[in-house]
């Protein structure tokens, strides 16, 4: 059996003519345009580049971007002042720390001092708990991409098994809080499970999330499961790099009923949705009513 390829890249694409949609009517009804700050500190050559992509589509959707480079010897003490100004800039909606951050600094610190209304990312303590406990919250990107590819293709989600691998506060727990608040059987699996293969065999929907180059194998797949590939890694073959999921994806397709592909699947939804949160969180910040369907 051939699985149905979960087309990450069309859906995102999507995602982001939705939210441009809703920010030429915000601009035109309100006067309002969405602003988005992403504060990127050294010079991650990986980050750059997700940084300048995150620019350059919040400018395509309409939006405000707002870029802080700062220099990787920054103290903690400045890097908290930038964020001060943002959280204090009413023009800003969307607030975005680029991680990892240079080791002398404490992220957790840096993230929760973010306003949460303007916590993009989802990353601040008040929105994991928020998030925790069913109630509204903003949401992490790439776990929020998953949900909407999920509830696009299966409709309900209520009563399906999800095994989570991984239990990342980025992905793995909050993808985990999502597939509850959607009422599927959650297991989240982590490099301590036992019989791992097992666990997973018994999901209608796998959500990957690992770090671990094709490490989950067609043998590991109920036969018409749901597989979403959050991994991205970079091997080197045939004299080249390329970049494979935490999927063997040629094997796991021939088992699975549908799959993310790697390029293509769940990278791009990441950014749709990080513009997703930006809107909303710009609604949310003026009284106005959320977008449908750009949430949790
Ligand atoms: P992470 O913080 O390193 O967490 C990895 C998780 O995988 C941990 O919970 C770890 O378990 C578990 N794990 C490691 N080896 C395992 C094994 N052999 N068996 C079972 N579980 C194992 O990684 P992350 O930040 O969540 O990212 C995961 C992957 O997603 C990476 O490839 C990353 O590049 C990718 N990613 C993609 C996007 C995107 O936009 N598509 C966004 C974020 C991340 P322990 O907790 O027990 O150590």
């Amino acid at each position: 059996m051939a699985a149905t390829i979960i087309d990450g890249k069309a859906f995102a694409a999507r995602v982001r003519g939705e939210v441009a949609q809703h920010v030429a009517r915000l601009k035109a009804d309100h006067g309002i345009t969405p602003g988005l700050a992403v504060v990127l500190v050294g010079e991650d050559p990986a980050s750059q580049v997700y940084v300048r992509s995150k620019g350059k589509q919040t400018v395509e959707a309409g939006m405000a971007s707002f870029e802080h480079r700062l220099d990787a010897g920054v103290s903690e003490a400045e890097l908290l002042a930038v964020v001060a100004r943002l959280n204090a800039d009413p023009s800003v909606h969307g607030i975005l720390v680029q991680l990892p951050l240079p080791g002398h600094m404490n992220a957790d610190a840096v993230i929760n001092a973010i306003d949460p209304a303007k916590d993009v990312d989802g990353f601040h303590i008040s929105n994991v708990g928020l998030l925790a406990t069913g109630q509204k919250a903003m949401v992490p990107c790439t776990p929020l991409g998953c949900l909407m590819l999920l509830r696009a293709h299966h409709g309900s989600l209520a009563g399906m098994e999800a095994v989570v691998i991984g239990r990342s506060n980025i992905v793995g727990k909050p993808m985990a809080q999502l597939l509850i608040g959607d009422s599927c059987t959650v297991t989240v699996a982590h490099s301590r499970t036992r019989d791992l293969p097992g666990v997973v065999r018994r999901a209608d929907i796998v959500v990957a999330a690992v770090g671990r180059p094709e490490m989950v194998t067609a043998d590991w797949i109920r036969p018409g499961a749901t597989v979403i590939d959050v991994g991205i890694n970079r091997v080197e073959r045939d004299g080249a790099t390329r970049l494979v999921g935490d999927v063997d994806f040629a094997g796991v397709s021939e088992v699975a009923g549908a799959i993310t592909p790697v390029p293509g699947g769940v990278g791009p939804m990441t950014i749709a949705c990080l513009l997703a949160n930006t809107l909303t969180a710009c609604c949310r910040a003026n009284g106005l009513p959320e977008p449908e369907g750009l949430t949790a």
